[in-house]
């Protein structure tokens, strides 16, 4: 998901609508926005699809006030069950004695299940099935006074992976879990601020990145500046390698680094560790296009457009159902036959889940008259399930837990398959040693099955570590 927020602003849900918009790529399923103004108090709108469908009407736009305002854009994970409902939609309200507060969660609760159980036994009434809502009411159940305070006392008992953006009357809150594994970003828009999940949507409305907000932070931002507190117990940060691979834009920057360089990089270390003698490097796109540059830059195999994408098609594995996910590939993607007749071709792609994408993609290539086909993968052979807010399949359903390299090159049928290696995905991210053992600095519980965060909640549904 991708969550924004503006304070200080005109006008400022438009802000958030351009930011969500900027954003979209973190989520397309459904968008919120709340925004405060003292005349007509909290107003909002949840809608499902893009933000540009929805969030440029005037008419809905003149509906969301005022000065403060946050944002949501949804892409549902493995905790949701079917399509989702409007209800699901966030951002989620309260409105407790102290006041009213609006929250947007980017990430995974880790315990929701287990919080909710316990809530519902002691009268809480859920409105929705996301697990963000048990913040909610967790809040509504401390006693501190302030909305800030209750909010601390709240995170701390919640485990796994959120980056928040909340906003009261008066205050706009960001938050991140004590290992960060989601990023939040601050920065300066005229006189006031803004949140945001990458630095790509402060571009968009020409604000100035400040900082990332510390793993374990606090940051609550009203008209007289900002104030930050550490309410958690200090660990060491965990960010998700996989924002890097694929999830965040290429145009942001996290952890000081490009995006875009980082994959660059890993197309580089790719071509280092996986050579092979062909006529064309070919990006699938658009995922795989840095990574598919930088195997071009350091090979010196000519880069071509081989695979064309649709423009308006949103990314296929994010639609939820796996039909719906089939049918995208063929919508989405078509081959470039002139450029590909003949050839030996390298694809280069950002992951292999299912395997669903590569199969077809293998197959269009080898219609469109290729003479081989060999596969580079910007990631680590996806062998274990996402808890902390990307939505993978159950371990069964993932090539990599069944199959060894070998074995998916022959289920692919493909000439050659490779994976970079962890080492090497480190030391593209920055990490010039690769992945020390004794202090790896990412979360990459995808391809290593090391999870940072115990996910007890599917432990107790029988997931074995
Ligand atoms: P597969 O078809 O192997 O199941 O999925 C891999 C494809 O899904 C890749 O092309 C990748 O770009 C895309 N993808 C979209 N969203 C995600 C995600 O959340 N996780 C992973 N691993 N891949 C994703
Ligand atoms: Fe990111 Fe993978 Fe960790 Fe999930 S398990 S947070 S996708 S690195
Ligand atoms: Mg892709």
């Amino acid at each position: 998901c991708g969550v924004f927020g503006v304070i200080g602003v005109n006008d400022a849900a438009n802000f958030v609508a351009l930011g969500l918009h900027a954003l979209q790529h973190r989520g397309q399923e459904a968008g919120g926005i709340v925004s405060y103004e003292s005349e007509s108090g909290f107003n909002s709108a949840r809608r499902f699809g893009y933000v540009r469908d929805n969030f440029t009407k005037a008419s809905l736009m003149e509906t969301l006030p005022g000065s403060l305002s946050i944002g949501h854009v949804r892409y549902s994970t493995s905790g949701s069950k079917g399509a989702t409902q409007i209800r699901d939609v966030q951002p989620f309200f309260g409105e407790f004695s102290v006041g009213g507060v609006a929250i947007a969660h980017n990430g995974n609760i880790t315990n929701a299940e287990a919080l909710r159980r316990e809530l519902i036994e002691r009268g809480s009434i859920f409105q929705s099935s996301s697990d963000s809502e048990c913040i909610i009411h967790l809040m509504a159940r401390s006693l501190q006074r302030t909305i800030p305070e209750r909010m601390k006392d709240a995170l701390r008992r919640v485990e796994g992976a959120f980056s928040v953006v909340a906003m009261t009357r008066t205050k706009l809150i960001g938050v991140r879990d004590p290992l960060g594994v989601r990023p939040l970003v601050l920065g300066k828009v005229g006189d006031g601020y803004a949140l945001s999940s990458e630095t790509c949507a402060l571009d968009i409305i020409g604000a100035e990145f400040i900082r990332e907000i510390e793993p374990g932070e606090m940051v609550v931002i009203t008209g007289k500046g900002i104030e930050s507190f550490h309410p958690f117990e200090r660990k060491k940060s965990r960010f998700c390698i996989f924002e890097q691979v694929y999830f965040s834009r290429p145009d942001s920057i996290l952890g000081g680094r490009s995006v875009y360089e980082t994959r660059r990089q890993i197309g580089i270390e790719l071509a280092k560790e996986a050579p092979v003698e062909a006529d064309l490097v070919c990006p699938v796109p658009d995922s795989g296009t840095p990574a598919a540059i930088g195997y071009s830059f350091e090979s010196g195999i000519p880069y071509g457009m081989g695979i064309i994408r649709n423009q308006y098609m949103g990314r296929t594995f994010i639609e939820p159902t796996e039909q719906i996910r089939n049918m995208g590939v063929r919508l989405k993607l078509n081959v470039n036959r002139a450029l590909i007749e003949g050839k030996r071709v390298i694809l280069v792609d950002d992951s292999v889940v299912r395997g669903t994408t590569s199969l077809k993609i293998k197959q269009m290539i080898l219609d469109a008259g290729a003479k081989e086909v060999h596969f580079r993968i910007a990631s680590p052979p996806t062998a274990w399930p996402c808890f902390y807010g990307v939505d993978t399949p159950e371990r069964s359903k993932l090539l990599a837990a069944t199959m060894s390299e070998d074995e998916m090159r022959d289920h692919l049928g493909v000439d050659s398959l490779r994976f970079i290696s962890l080492d090497g995905l480190y030391r593209a991210a920055g990490e010039a040693e690769g992945r020390k053992a004794s202090s790896p600095q990412f979360c990459d519980a995808c391809f290593s099955g090391e999870y940072p965060v115990e996910p007890a909640d599917m432990i107790e549904r029988g997931f074995e570590l």
